[in-house]
């Protein structure tokens, strides 16, 4: 299993901001639910959190961005 389901890669917005790459400036992305480990957790001050984050992998370049809630 790679890191790329089946799905096709989306185009997502952010609190009202359009989500682009910051490395490549391409707009669509494959979307993750990963548990972080409490090591993670920890390291982000999270133990009070859910442990669970969103990283959108962008479809062209694979950068990854993490973010914390649903998106
Ligand atoms: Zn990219």
């Amino acid at each position: 299993m790679g890191i790329f389901s089946k799905s096709e890669p989306k185009y997502y917005v952010i609190k009202g901001n359009e989500l682009k790459c910051p490395v490549c400036g391409n707009d669509k992305f494959y979307s993750r639910r990963v548990q972080l480990n409490t090591t993670l957790a920890t390291f982000f001050n999270l133990d009070w959190a859910n442990r669970s984050a969103t990283c959108l992998v962008c479809s062209y370049c694979t950068h990854i961005q993490w973010f914390l809630e649903d998106v």
